[in-house]
């Protein structure tokens, strides 16, 4: 009887342990929430996501805060954007001492891996005078193609560390592919018909997008990323808006107005200062860009 009674207490256990690890979610930590994002687009309901930086910070440099450690701890994916954006995060990864998420590790996704990177240098790195981009152009995200590549790394590391998974996952990273082609097909229509196409930037964060849609980028406010403008460099650019008729000056949000608004000013050209990053009103990657394309093809007009 005793015996009985005991295998039974065995089965309702392991019935038990079963339904818990049917409900357990994959735990995600991302660098920043555009990531965080899409890798609930392809997770869905069988991922719990972080992000460690906020929406509304630069992604160059982001404040360590303690809970980072932590959170790296426990994650069963990291996902970095890479292309060295994210420096700040390689002492925090090592002294999470989670071998999953190290490079090489099953749960370590670097979403540049298979994107095509612009202003890759030749030859030496040069780190001189502060050039933040120092391999090449970090912001592919922006690009709703270069959406689909890290999507897929993305659905690659959740397979890897949950393969019962891995048709649910499929079907919402083709989902998500499909929605790409056609917010590329939105908003390259809103940009039809404007025949001065110019602008300038104040850091080169909008590469991407511009090369995308047909926009072209006649010069930077910073002479290099990262870099503060010379009073030399800012007559050089007001001297380029002038003679090419330039509608508008981008600039990313996190950035203080500065130079940029000032050669906006001087020039009676509009100064756009817009989010680079899900998060605030905008809930998802395609939201993103659909605000993008309207608020840049609006300023061109
Ligand atoms: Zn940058």
């Amino acid at each position: 009887m005793k015996k009985i009674s005991f295998l039974i207490l065995i089965t309702i256990l392991s019935i038990l342990m079963l339904s818990l690890n049917a409900f357990s979610k994959v735990d995600v930590v991302t660098t920043f929430t555009t990531l965080k994002s899409i890798t609930e687009d392809i997770g869905g309901d069988k991922v719990s996501v972080t992000s460690l930086a906020r929406w509304n910070e630069d992604p160059h440099f982001v404040e360590a805060r303690p809970s980072f450690i932590l959170k790296l701890r426990s994650a069963d994916l990291l996902v970095i954007n890479g292309a060295d954006l994210e420096s700040w995060s390689k002492s925090l990864i090592e002294n999470s001492r989670n071998n999953k998420i190290m490079p090489g590790g099953t749960g370590y996704i670097d979403a540049s891996s298979g994107v095509y990177l612009l202003e890759k240098p030749y030859g030496r790195v040069d780190r001189s005078q502060g050039d933040v981009h120092p391999f090449g152009n970090p912001h592919y995200w922006l690009d709703p193609q270069n959406a689909k590549i890290i999507a897929q790394n993305i659905y690659n590391g959740l397979v890897r560390v949950d393969s019962s998974n891995r048709s649910y996952y499929l079907n919402r990273l083709q989902y998500f592919k499909r929605r790409c082609d056609a917010i590329t097909n939105i908003v390259r229509r809103m940009f039809t018909g404007i025949s001065n196409k110019k602008i300038i930037a104040y850091h080169k964060t909008w590469i991407y997008f511009t090369r995308r849609f047909g926009i072209s980028e006649m010069g930077y406010i910073e002479p290099k990323p990262g870099v503060s403008p010379s009073v030399t460099h800012l007559y050089r650019i007001m001297n380029i808006i002038r003679s090419e008729k330039i509608k508008i000056i981008l600039q990313a949000h996190y950035y203080a107005a500065g130079s940029a608004l000032k050669v906006s000013q001087n020039t009676k050209t509009r100064f756009l200062r817009l989010q680079t990053n899900v998060g605030g009103n905008i809930s998802n990657y395609f939201l993103l860009i659909y605000y993008l394309g309207q608020q840049i093809s609006q300023g061109l007009k």
